[in-house]
């Protein structure tokens, strides 16, 4: 009894010094008004000192029920007891902090379940890194290794397997590169450089650079009409990958025909067109192939020495833009990846 007596004065503590005030107030305002004997002044104040004792033992006793109330629902939250929000309920004296209790609750999970997601994609992440990196650097091995054991002096075979080795090590070099420039991306390291530039000068010293590409699979190049003196807007040299990428793609899935490089003019914007008239991507798979390592005929695009990230690393540069990728694509009739940027 003496315990749980002490325990509700314990919990209503904090009130002692208003309740303490009213008392004195309470005791002064009587006094004033009724002038009182010793005897009088000394019998009221131990009934108020009593009344209040009681008050401040009810008082104890509900801030005691409803800090164990709270209690139990957090202690359930940490346990994982609930499922949903809707099973959260408190008293009526703490419907206030129910929809606060609520929201953290639902915030709580929605965090956890996000740095779940994230655990598994670094997981999923560092499996594809690993699996990716096995294949060139087995091929090296594997060339090497048998270079040595006699292979390097058979005419026949030896050029043949130091090209394939080195071909290896220049996917390998190509997937180190994507990969740095992935992680810079999603640290937020790739700084930005946002300039206006002449379109026509830009897009041919493109096409220049990439003739080599095409001119050895046999398949023509072609960059469309640009009106003189046409300013976009962007970071030069991050767009510059974004069209060294679509542009080898475009190359390396096309087999006959051509790819073409177009820019369609409109009052804010030009858009950039990349045209092929390769494999094609099936619909299905369209929105998946802007994923990290997706791809399509995993066979083809490793013997044409694709990454899996080339398109990763071309959508996140553009978001930085402020402009996102549009693909069109029909199975054996080619692709066309296009973009706008601002002039
Ligand atoms: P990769 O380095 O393998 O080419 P990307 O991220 O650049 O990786 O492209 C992802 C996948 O999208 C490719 O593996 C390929 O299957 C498909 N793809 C990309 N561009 C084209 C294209 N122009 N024509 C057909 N398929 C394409």
């Amino acid at each position: 009894m003496w315990n749980k007596i002490k325990k509700n004065l314990s919990a209503s503590k904090i009130y002692f010094v208003e309740i303490f005030i009213v008392f004195v107030l309470f005791l002064f305002f009587i006094s004033f008004i009724y002038p009182l004997s010793l005897t009088q002044f000394t019998s009221l104040s131990l009934i108020t000192l009593l009344f209040l004792f009681i008050l401040l033992y009810i008082i104890g006793e509900k801030r005691k029920l409803d800090i164990l109330e709270v209690k139990s629902i957090i202690e359930s939250i940490r346990k994982n007891k609930f499922n949903s929000a809707e099973e959260i309920k408190l008293t009526t004296s703490l419907v206030d902090l129910e929809d606060e209790i609520k929201s953290m609750f639902l915030k709580t999970r929605s965090d956890i379940e996000n740095l779940k997601k994230l655990e598994q994609v670094r997981t999923e992440f560092l499996g594809n890194v690993s699996h990716e990196l096995r294949t060139p650097i087995f091929g090296i091995q594997g060339y090497i290794e048998t270079l040595l054991d006699g292979a390097i002096n058979d005419p026949k075979v030896n050029k043949n397997f130091l090209i394939k080795a080195a071909r290896h090590s220049e996917n390998l070099n190509n997937l180190l590169n994507d990969l740095i420039d992935i992680s810079m991306i999603e640290s937020g390291e790739m700084r930005m450089s946002f300039r206006f530039f002449d379109a026509k000068e830009y897009f041919e010293a493109i096409i220049n650079e990439m003739k080599n590409l095409s001119e050895a699979k046999g398949i023509p190049l072609i960059l469309g009409e640009i009106r003189p003196n046409l300013q976009l807007f962007g970071d030069k040299i991050r767009l510059k990958q974004v069209m060294t990428n679509l542009v080898s793609n475009a190359i390396k899935y096309t087999d006959k025909g051509k790819v073409e490089i177009l820019i369609v003019e409109s009052e804010k914007e030009g858009r950039i067109i990349v045209k092929d008239t390769g494999i094609g991507i099936p619909e299905s798979e369209i929105s998946r192939i802007f994923e990290r390592f997706y791809r399509v005929d995993k066979v083809r695009t490793r013997a044409v020495g694709g990454t899996g990230l080339g398109l990763a690393i071309v959508k996140h540069i553009l978001e930085a833009h402020g402009t996102k990728i549009t693909v069109k694509s029909t199975i054996g009739e080619g692709s066309e990846f296009s973009f706008a940027l601002k002039k």
